[in-house]
């Protein structure tokens, strides 16, 4: 099979949108932007042996790929809109191409996303997906602007699963099923964050853990601010506490990548999407900071995913 059949075959699938005027086929896509609306757009990529595992199943890596794409639109308070798929493959294995592709536009279109072009290559697999969304103008929400006295909200579930997940994977323990759930099928938060448009102050996705991406929320305002976290609420993943003890639960969850949860600075007394919960209250500070329960966090706790690595 040739590049241009495999694109054919497997990527063009479909008609497209109302709004895009040159749709995938051509050099580049074309889309019209709607009067009112601002364009959201955000670039991930996912290569295996470095982000997944070398050898990992096509349905595993299209859901990665396309759930740290939505979440970057979700943090953003933006709608999906459309997506660019590039892709590099090392043979041209047809039974791994077609469980992905099916995958792929599975999950496309259930997010409403309009697969506008890609590039495709010979290579290790690796791909990145572009994601373009839209909001209302200066609808956006960024991670800068917390302000003092916010309460931090925390959206999603089963936190410190993917990183749970990591040991089973390097065989250190059997796991739990929803770990892999966690891992190979992110729940990207989109209509959580939608629901957070014109209520938070300030939002991030949680992708290099809990703790990391917090702080960026915490120095990224007009003065530092510090947040006592309440252990007591955080929503672990089940079978936590049971395989790793109450202290390295607690660390897996708080600085473990991968849980594409939403952390959103709110104003008190504002009204905030249900399933959400309240980590603690947002205090100017001599310096960005975060305790949990009144005690500072362990200082042998990496706070998080480093992309060095
Ligand atoms: P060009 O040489 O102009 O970059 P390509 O041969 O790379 O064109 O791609 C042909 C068309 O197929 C383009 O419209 C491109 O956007 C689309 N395309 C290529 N690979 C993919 C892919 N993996 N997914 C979706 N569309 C793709
Ligand atoms: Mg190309």
């Amino acid at each position: 099979m040739t590049e241009f059949e495999l694109i054919e075959t497997y990527f063009r699938r479909g008609a497209h949108g109302p709004s895009v005027v040159l749709g995938n086929g051509d050099d580049a896509a074309v889309f019209r932007t709607d009067p009112g609306f601002e364009t959201v757009i955000s670039v991930d990529a996912l290569i295996a042996g470095q982000h997944v595992p070398s050898i990992c199943s096509p349905q595993g890596f299209a859901a990665r790929l396309l759930g740290r794409g939505l979440s970057d639109l979700a943090a953003m308070a933006a709608e999906p809109q459309y997506v660019l798929l590039s892709l590099s493959l090392p043979v041209l294995q047809t039974n791994w191409i077609e469980q992905f592709a099916e995958k792929f536009h599975q999950l496309a279109v259930q997010w409403g996303l309009d697969l506008i072009g890609g590039d495709t290559a010979k290579g290790p697999l690796a791909a990145q997906v572009t994601v373009i969304g839209r909001v209302q103008s200066g609808r956006a929400i960024s991670r800068v602007g917390a302000q003092p006295g916010d309460q931090l909200w925390l959206f999603g579930s089963d936190l410190g699963g993917a990183r749970a997940y990591l040991e089973v994977l390097n065989g250190s323990c059997d796991g739990n099923l929803v770990w892999a759930e966690r891992y190979w099928r992110p729940q990207p938060l989109v209509s959580q964050g939608l629901a957070l448009s014109g209520r938070a102050n300030a939002l991030i996705d949680i992708s290099d853990g809990l703790c990391q991406d917090l702080l960026h929320i915490l120095r990224q305002s007009d003065g530092p601010l510090s947040v006592d976290l309440d252990s007591g609420v955080v929503p672990l993943a089940p079978g936590l506490i049971e395989s790793f003890g109450e202290t390295r639960a607690m660390e897996m969850a708080l600085t473990g990548g991968d849980d594409y949860c939403l952390l959103a600075a709110v104003p008190e007394g504002t009204d905030v999407p249900p399933d959400g919960v309240c980590l603690g209250h947002l205090h100017l500070a001599d310096t960005s900071r975060i305790t949990i329960d009144g005690l500072p966090l362990p200082p042998e706790w990496s706070l998080g995913w480093d992309h060095s690595r």
